[in-house]
């Protein structure tokens, strides 16, 4: 099972990092928000804050390591603010990423802006992909071998197809499942 990276994950995080720094970021308040712009801040107003997107941090298709490399990053801003009294991205962020192992050069609105680019850009393939399958269709099933579309129904990537299988009969099967994983004849 892929991380769901829930308050309690990422404060388990910050512990570890305390224990590097000696500091206290896990005991900062830890906000999860439904926003898709920012995938973390810390806010540097009273005592200090956390936020992060729900919309990463719930996605298991999101990488265990962006995940743990944005709470790095942000706890090196909350780093530095504590050290040094000030924030951004300059030479004693950097410092404190090194010391958290936080990659000091990513720029988290463009890495944010790829990941879901790319999702989008790869649901649009399949729909388009989808738009070829018509009523009448003849498709190889890799289990239930040869069957005939007889209805498709929904929309986008949630259409589903009834299909007719000699063998098993009336099987109704995800159209993007089926486009990916049967032949079309
Ligand atoms: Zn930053």
């Amino acid at each position: 099972m892929k991380n769901i990276w829930d308050e309690e994950a990422i404060r388990k995080e910050m512990e570890r990092l305390d224990a590097l720094t000696g500091l206290s970021g896990a005991k900062l308040p830890i906000k999860l928000t439904d926003g898709e712009h920012v995938i973390g801040c810390y806010h540097g107003d009273k005592d200090g804050r956390f936020t992060f997107s729900k919309k990463y941090f719930f996605d298991p298709d999101w990488a265990e390591e962006e995940a743990l490399d944005t709470i790095r990053h942000e706890y090196a801003h909350y780093m530095e603010h504590m050290l040094y009294g000030i924030g951004g991205h300059g030479t004693t962020w950097k410092m404190c990423c090194a010391k958290v192992g936080a990659s000091p050069v990513r720029c988290y609105r463009e890495w944010k802006n790829d990941y879901y680019n790319n999702k989008r850009a790869e649901k649009e393939r399949t729909i388009k992909g989808l738009l070829e399958y018509k009523e009448g269709d003849c498709i190889l099933h890799p289990k239930y071998g040869k069957g005939i579309i007889i209805e498709i129904a929904g929309e986008g990537v949630s259409q589903t197809a009834n299909i007719e299988f000699d063998s098993v009969g009336m099987k109704t099967l995800s159209l993007a499942w089926v486009h990916e994983n049967c032949k079309k004849q």
